[in-house]
């Protein structure tokens, strides 16, 4: 406690000097401006209470980034010289995770801290790599130094010391983030290869954080994004998925784009962007996900799944309609198609098919305007989701955006209203399988329930 009160005097601030020591540059407090009030509650205690039992303690990672470009860190990372085990017993409410590395969490309150022991990167001569070079275990215990080193860019890789505010930094990481540079650690070419997801990562990082790849960075991903091919469909899915939920995934997905990466990544990308119709359609998707994300609203992942795949559903419906099946067995048959021909190529989990499905299946009900049908609708959980949805599709043209209001004003109108904007009803329903073309312009009356 002295020692740690002691420390905090002497880094009252008096130093506006960077020192070297060894390979690292200590950036004191009057040079970056990064309080520790910017850390949360939890990691304060989890820095404290480790360096309180003798050990090295540090947020480090994106939280010390978005510290320094002045925004709200996601979380707040703590890597430390204590083996799980020593952190574990520190902590009263601590546990181990993991298998590939061994982390662990510390629960104070609602919020947990993610707690890793400095790793080491594993020469390529006694590593386990696969036959192109990808590292298959990378978890060997380390110092500090090799900690730095093992991660991805040099911005990420800086470490904040709460109690003395220090920032202790081993690749020039503060001048990086000055000049708004995202730049690879070590060779960029082998450290693609070591783990090709570093590709995705450099344009979602960059995107998220309006900061350049740096040149030598970005060169070698045009020719090395084939080895995208060689990651496991759970890893790419997942970094797929932190892409497209980042706030960020329309200006993403252009930068894909511009570096030719989109392809092979999501099978769906591939054909959707290329159809002008899917890609407007697929673009406010994206786009009023980001919007909703960055007002923090909720946003789902089956939501998104479902926008990506419903040119693929509306193709694989239309397929069936002109089969001659009925429509509402023609989606049905559609959905499933297209969901298990995604699943050959990308694990999007079983457990978001449930609202995928609820999602499209409601979409030919807003065709119907009359009788109790529309009240019938109004009352599903699922309404307000499969209504999200119905707007992209006309604000995308695909479907009129008179459809669109009239649901609008629907479901906010009084009760005599509603009386009045309700179509009238054409009688008694016939089941017709006379089969069209499904869109906005689908009558209802064609579409069996
Ligand atoms: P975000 O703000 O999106 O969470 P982040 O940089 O914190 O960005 P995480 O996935 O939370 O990303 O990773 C935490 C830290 O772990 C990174 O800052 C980086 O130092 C390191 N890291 C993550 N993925 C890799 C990787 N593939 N290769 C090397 N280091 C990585
Ligand atoms: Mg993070």
């Amino acid at each position: 406690m002295i020692k740690k009160l002691f420390k905090r005097v002497l880094s009252m601030g008096r130093s506006s000097k960077i020192k070297t020591v060894g390979a690292c540059e200590v950036i004191p407090f009057k040079v970056h401006g990064v309080q520790r009030e910017g850390i949360s509650f939890a990691a304060r205690r989890v820095t404290d209470g480790l360096q309180a039992a003798g050990f090295q303690a540090y947020v480090v990672g994106g939280a010390v980034r978005d510290l320094l470009l002045k925004r709200q860190p996601k979380d707040f990372d703590v890597a430390t010289d204590a083996t799980p085990e020593e952190v574990r017993r520190v902590f009263r409410r601590a546990r181990i995770i993991g298998r590939r590395f061994r982390l662990v969490h510390v629960m104070f309150g609602e919020e947990t801290v993610e707690v890793s022991t400095f790793r080491r990167m594993i020469e390529a001569v006694d590593a386990q790599t696969d036959d192109h070079g990808r590292l298959l275990r990378d978890n060997e215990f380390g110092d500090q130094g090799q900690d730095a080193a093992r991660r991805d860019f040099t911005a990420n890789a800086l470490f904040f010391d709460p109690s003395t505010q220090e920032i202790f930094d081993f690749h020039h990481g503060y001048a990086d983030i000055r000049a708004n540079l995202l730049r690879m650690i070590g060779d960029p070419a082998t450290r693609y290869r070591e783990d090709p997801v570093r590709m995705l990562r450099a344009v979602r990082l960059s995107a998220k954080l309006g900061m350049k790849l740096e040149a030598a960075t970005a060169e070698p991903i045009f020719s090395m994004k084939g080895l995208l091919g060689n990651v496991p469909e759970a890893r790419l899915l997942d970094e797929m998925l932190k892409l497209l939920m980042s706030g960020h995934a329309v200006e993403c997905i252009k930068k894909l784009r511009a570096m030719h990466l989109h392809h092979g990544l999501l099978p769906m990308l591939d054909v959707i962007l290329e159809q002008p119709m899917g890609e407007k359609f697929v673009m406010s998707a994206l786009a009023n996900t980001d919007q909703r994300l960055r007002e923090d609203k909720p946003a789902s992942p089956a939501f998104l799944f479902a926008a990506l795949l419903w040119h693929e559903v509306l193709a694989a419906w239309n397929a069936h309609l002109e089969a001659g099946q009925p429509a509402i067995q023609s989606l049905h048959f559609a959905m499933d198609e297209v969901l298990q021909k995604q699943r050959a190529h990308m694990a999007i989990p079983h457990r978001h098919d449930a609202i995928m499905k609820e999602i499209w299946l409601l979409q030919p009900r807003f065709e119907h305007r009359a009788g109790q049908r529309p009240l019938r609708l109004l009352e599903l959980p699922r309404f307000r989701a499969a209504y999200d949805f119905l707007l992209l599709r006309c604000q995308s043209g695909e479907a009129e955006m008179e459809l669109a209001d009239w649901w609008t004003e629907f479901q906010e109108a009084s009760g005599e209203r509603r009386e009045e904007m309700l179509l009238p009803d054409k009688g008694p329903k016939k089941r017709r399988r006379r089969s069209k073309k499904p869109s906005a312009s689908a009558s209802a009356d064609q579409l069996v329930e």
